[in-house]
This record gives C-alpha cells, sequence and structure tokens, in this order.
C-alpha cells in the first residue's frame, strides 16, 4: 500500500480521495477549503495543514485542482525539490498540454515521475469508482501508476506522451459540451410542444439520438434522480470549469489550425450563461438558458 499525498478534494477530487482510503491506501489530503478537508477525515483521510506537509514521506502525489495556473503554482521547482526522489506525480485536473508538459519536465529533472491522468466520468464516477483516466507520458511511469489509478476508475488509457492525457480529454470535453448543448435543444423543443421530458429521453436513448448526456445525465430536472438536474444544478461539473474546457479545445484549435466550429459556438455559448451569473452551477443548466423565451 502507498502513501498518498492528494492536493485538490473537491467535487472529484474528494471522493477519489476517500477511494483510495476504502482500498487501504493511507491518503494524506490537502484543500484550502475547511468543508473539503473535514469530509475527507470523515471518509478516514488524514489531513495536513498545507500541501507541502501532505507530501511529507509520501510516494504518490495525486493533483485535481481547477485549472492550469493552479497546477503549475502548486508544482513550483521548490515544491518539486522537497518530493522524495522517485515520487510518482499524477495530476489529474483538466489543463492545458503545454502546462502539463513544463510541470512534468520540471518534475522529471528533480528526480521525479509525472504523468497527465485527467478523468472522465463526472461526479458520480468519481465517487463509484469507475471514472475513466486518460494518461499522458512515460509508458513505464503509467504501468506504476495503473494499480493506484485502478482503484479510483474502471477504464484506464494510455494515449502517448507526456500532455497527450490532456489533448484527448479536451477533444472529449468538447464532444461532452457539444452533445449536452443538442441533448438540451431537443428536450427543449420536445417538451415545448407538449411532450414529457422523460418519455423523450426514453424514446431518443432508443433511437439514433442516443448520447451520454441523454443515458447518465440528463439536463431536464426529475427526469433522473441523480443527475445535477434533479439536484437544483447543484454538486456536478461547473459550467466555469466547461467553459474553461472549451477556451483549452478553442486555443488547440488555433495552435494546429484545425477549425472546430461547434466547439467554438459551444464556448459563446456556456461564456455567456457563466457571465449571467451561473458559472458555479452544473454544466447541464444550459438547458435554461435555451429555454428563456425568443
Ligand atoms: P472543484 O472546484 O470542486 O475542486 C477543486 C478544489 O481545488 C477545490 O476544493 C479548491 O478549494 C481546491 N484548490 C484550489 N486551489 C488549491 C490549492 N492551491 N491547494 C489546494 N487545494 C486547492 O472542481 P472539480 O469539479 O473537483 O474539478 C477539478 C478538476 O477536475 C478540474 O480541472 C475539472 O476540469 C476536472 N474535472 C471535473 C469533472 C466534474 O464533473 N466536476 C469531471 C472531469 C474532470
Amino acid at each position: 500500500m502507498s502513501k498518498i499525498a492528494f492536493i485538490g478534494l473537491g467535487n472529484m477530487g474528494g471522493p477519489m480521495a476517500a477511494n483510495l482510503v476504502k482500498k487501504g491506501h493511507t491518503v494524506v489530503g490537502f484543500d484550502l477549503s475547511d468543508s473539503a478537508l473535514k469530509a475527507l477525515a470523515s471518509a478516514g483521510g488524514q489531513t495536513a495543514n498545507s500541501a507541502l506537509e501532505a507530501t511529507k514521506e509520501a510516494d504518490v502525489v495525486i493533483s485535481m485542482l481547477p485549472s492550469g495556473k493552479h497546477v503549475a503554482e502548486l508544482y513550483s521547482e521548490e515544491f518539486i525539490s522537497q518530493l522524495k526522489s522517485n515520487t510518482l506525480i499524477i495530476d489529474s485536473s483538466t489543463i492545458d498540454a503545454v502546462t502539463a508538459r513544463s510541470v512534468a519536465e520540471l518534475a522529471c529533472s528533480k528526480g521525479c515521475k509525472m504523468i497527465d491522468a485527467p478523468v472522465s466520468g463526472g461526479t458520480n464516477g468519481a465517487k463509484a469508482g469507475t471514472l475513466t483516466f486518460i494518461v499522458g507520458g512515460k509508458q513505464e511511469d503509467y504501468e506504476k501508476a495503473r494499480p493506484i489509478l485502478k482503484c479510483m476508475g474502471q477504464n484506464i488509457f494510455y494515449a502517448g506522451n507526456s500532455g497527450a492525457g490532456q489533448v484527448a480529454k479536451i477533444c472529449n470535453n468538447m464532444l461532452l459540451a457539444i452533445h449536452m448543448i443538442g441533448t438540451s435543444e431537443a428536450i427543449n423543443l420536445g417538451t415545448r410542444h407538449g411532450l414529457d421530458a422523460k418519455v423523450l429521453s426514453e424514446i431518443m436513448q432508443k433511437s439514433s439520438g442516443k448520447n451520454w448526456s441523454l443515458e447518465v445525465y440528463n439536463p431536464y430536472p426529475g427526469v433522473m434522480e441523480n443527475a445535477p438536474a434533479s439536484k437544483e444544478y447543484s454538486g456536478g461539473f461547473a459550467v466555469d470549469l466547461m467553459t474553461k474546457d472549451l477556451g483549452l479545445a478553442a486555443e488547440a484549435g488555433l495552435e494546429s489550425k484545425t477549425s472546430t466550429p461547434l466547439g467554438n459556438a459551444a464556448l459563446n455559448l456556456y461564456r455567456m450563461w457563466s457571465e449571467a451569473g451561473n458559472g458555479k452551477i452544473d454544466f447541464s443548466s444550459i438547458i435554461q438558458f435555451l429555454n428563456k423565451e425568443l
């Protein structure tokens, strides 16, 4: 069993750390939020007063932070220099590939191993331990990380060199935003014509419109008990985080001169929805934006 430092115990990191505890690992967590620390303690983990304190004697450091800025700030030269040599660093935040590569290079230069391992599967997947991990980095480091990732996820993919996990992840999230908006448009149209959202969703799930947003994350309140839509869009994947990921996809498109017209349209819709004061609620709330009277 490993001693694992876990930095960032929010909607995703909290339940991921709790699953590592359940599998018998010693987990020492740090977060800026007291309630996140309390939740880890009640799940049987230990808490620290700083990220550095959490990493004392750790074999593995996992981070689950909002954005690239937070990841670059955490993995400063000073911080990495104080880790045990050969420490395995797993960053599961969704960030830009450029930052992922630069922190991994720094970590390697200081005798550590580092992979980018962003996840898919949402907060329910984090709680159930069924996340998909998409790994970029050296193959040998991926093999070393696999048993740890298996404690939190079901499907573990190796995407390629450092940063490749992040590129695959933003492609996935661009597609997710597009099918969430498409699903919301379709349900909104149907319900405005008097259809029951549950019945319409069942029909489309068994027809060619079937997709993940319909199957496990229905945006219409009351269709799925466990979806954020049925909990006033709380506790899921924030609009601001989706807007960030769509921004990363747009940047990646510019870098490689790739057209992403639907991704760009999705970015604009999410940006407007965030600016209207909805940045902290779940991204499936975009159905409310589309439901405004025209
Ligand atoms: P969140 O905002 O719920 O959690 C982030 C946590 O990081 C917060 O608790 C915050 O206090 C903490 N934090 C910020 N700076 C810190 C620092 N310097 N030291 C310690 N803690 C710090 O976000 P989340 O939904 O858990 O998402 C985390 C990452 O996972 C993001 O990159 C997001 O894009 C990605 N992601 C989220 C989901 C989802 O469904 N929520 C799904 C897949 C991937």
